[in-house]
């Protein structure tokens, strides 16, 4: 087995910034779950699938073929063949990746793919059920947190750099949604594994929130 380390936690708590810049020092690769779900949840929405139906999204979630592959250190996931990358980062395709996520069917496809991206590799995997379901035997599990106001503002701050315009209130609200809505769900719920490190990022630069973690590894 390679070396593993998982990192979860809710959303916009800087796991996949904090996670990339790991695995380039470490020289490991870096597994974002998170976009397989969102390219899951993009094939949904290409279908008109509601989140509430449940029925329809087992039979679309057998057509999709999701795979990854990665070009100069850079995680691509395909989605039937087709690199979806620049489609699966808005809010809408997050909000059903929240909602599609819960699904049995979708959760067993994709961990199976994360647990054989894992096998014999160091990894540095990144999402909401990594140190409890997906890598349980991962020598180190971080639980990163941060306030909802900070990750807001953080998102805020990302969407305004690239000219898009928005609300920090809505953004805040949206977190604690798509968060109460991964914590609640009945199978792998968002939570800290037993093992895992609790690692408050809400006053932490990125390159503490990294050094944390590598320290960990000691
Ligand atoms: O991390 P990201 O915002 O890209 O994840 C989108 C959604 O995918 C999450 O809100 C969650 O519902 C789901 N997800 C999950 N398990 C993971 C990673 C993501 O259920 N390991």
């Amino acid at each position: 087995m390679g070396m593993n380390i998982a990192i979860d936690g809710p959303a916009g708590a800087g796991k996949s910034t904090i996670a990339r810049q790991i695995a380039g020092k470490l020289g490991y690769i870096y597994v974002d779950t998170g976009a397989m779900y969102r390219a899951m949840a993009l094939h949904l929405l290409r279908g008109r699938i509601l989140p509430t139906e449940t029925d329809k999204i087992d039979e679309k979630c057998r057509e999709a073929d999701i795979s990854i592959e990665y070009e100069n250190g850079e995680q691509i996931v395909y989605l039937n063949g087709e690199n979806v990358n620049g489609l699966i980062r808005t809010e809408e395709v997050g909000n059903m990746a929240s909602a599609s996520s819960p699904n049995p069917n979708v959760r067993r496809k994709l961990v199976e793919l994360q647990q054989k991206l894992a096998a014999d590799k160091d990894v540095v995997m990144d999402g909401r059920d990594i140190g409890t379901c997906v890598l349980p035997n991962a020598q180190v599990k971080v639980y990163l947190t941060a306030d909802s106001r900070v990750r807001a503002e953080r998102r805020y701050k990302e969407l305004t750099d690239k000219g898009i315009s928005c609300n920090l209130d809505e953004i805040e609200r949206d977190i604690i949604e798509r968060d109460h809505q991964d914590m609640t769900r009945e199978l792998s719920p968002l939570m800290q594994a037993k093992d895992a490190v609790l690692v408050d990022s809400s006053h932490m630069t990125v390159e503490e929130a990294v050094d944390a973690v590598i320290a960990l590894l000691q």
